[in-house]
């Protein structure tokens, strides 16, 4: 099921185009192209049980309900029930209250909005938890945490958690000096629900924070229409542009 367009409660946060996020540098570091077009959030079914749980830990799970009532039921014998995807989200959020440690760094501020300049560019981040002079701790409700042998998977670099966390920490530094530990606190969809708590060495966030400041400047740029984006010529958008059909050798292939 997909929302069409999907406004959050706060968004204002969202719809403010004077700084640059996390997620839109992201968009721009998979594609320039694609990432600097306006297009505006589909929100999927997975992303909202996510929010649904945020609501939850936020305190703000009744006002969610009412701003998404497509996670209701409207038919059938389980009318006016929450949908199945949804119930597993309330199991999430009665697993936290369960989980002494985890309940335990869901503790501080909910939602802090903190902006700052990073490399001249005016950024923004919104922290899910922000214990003062504590730490800054993020939740992630992920599909799954381990591959099938039970190994941890490092969905941190594969999202890119830890240069959301980079510049959450570098934002916060500008506004109060000090410098936190970042957690970020995983929680899973599956039947059985997983649970971890990682903490982001500082050596990975500095490394993170550079990379975020290499870029920084020439994606603002992109975004603002001052620098020509450089399609990947990969990526769907890409492909929807595309006038004519590429002719390649085998051989190229067969070297991937
Ligand atoms: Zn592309």
């Amino acid at each position: 099921m997909i929302n069409p367009i999907h406004l959050d409660t706060d968004e204002k946060y969202f719809a403010d185009t004077d700084y640059m996020s996390v997620s839109r540098y992201k968009r721009l570091d998979k594609c320039e192209f694609a990432g600097s077009l306006n297009t505006p959030t589909i929100v999927t079914e997975p992303m909202l049980v996510g929010s649904f749980v945020d609501a939850y830990i936020s305190g703000t799970l009744e006002q969610f309900k009412k701003d998404n009532p497509e996670i209701i039921s409207s038919r059938g014998k389980t009318k006016g029930q929450l949908k199945a995807q949804f119930k597993k989200a309330e199991g999430i959020c009665q697993y936290i209250d369960n989980t002494p440690t985890f309940k335990q760094f869901m503790q501080g501020d909910k939602q802090t909005v903190m902006t700052g300049e990073i490399e001249g560019v005016p950024v923004k981040g919104k922290f899910d938890i922000y214990a003062k002079g504590i730490a800054i701790n993020d939740l992630k409700v992920m599909a799954k945490i381990r591959d099938n042998r039970g190994n941890y998977i490092n969905f941190i670099s594969d999202w890119g958690y830890d240069l959301q966390m980079a510049v959450y920490q570098e934002l916060a530094y500008q506004n109060t000096g000090e410098k936190l530990p970042m957690f970020i606190c995983a929680v899973t969809k599956e039947n059985i629900i997983d649970s971890l708590i990682i903490n982001i060495p500082q050596e990975i966030l500095d490394d993170k924070l550079d990379e975020f400041k290499s870029n920084i400047k020439r994606y603002y740029d992109i975004w603002k229409g001052e620098e020509q984006a450089i399609g990947c010529g990969v990526c769907s958008t890409c492909i929807s542009k595309r006038l004519d059909t590429p002719l390649i050798s085998m051989w190229d292939l067969m070297s991937i």
